[in-house]
């Protein structure tokens, strides 16, 4: 899985945060991280734009994984119809 790297001075534009889309302007801090194929994804620094695991790799299966267990992790704590609709 790719390692995620926070660079806390751009020290030039880095473009759009690949979520919200807000620009990464030089000087503000940033997340980044690769794939060894696929290239670079960058995220600004809000909460919301932290990375998952499922943004976290490029391979199809593993990705839809772990989307499913961050929608399991996102149910827990609901009633169990709620984590059984998850499973399914
Ligand atoms: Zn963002």
């Amino acid at each position: 899985m790719a390692r995620v790297k926070v660079v806390k001075k751009a020290r030039k534009d880095q473009g759009k945060c690949g979520r919200c889309g807000e620009e990464i302007k030089a000087g503000m801090p940033y997340r980044h991280w690769s794939f060894r194929y696929g290239g670079t994804r960058k995220r600004c620094m809000k909460a919301e734009c932290f990375p998952k695991m499922s943004d976290l790799t490029n391979n199809e299966k593993l990705a839809t994984f772990y989307a499913a267990v961050e929608s399991l992790e996102s149910a827990r704590g609901g009633d169990k119809d709620d984590l059984a609709s998850a499973i399914d």
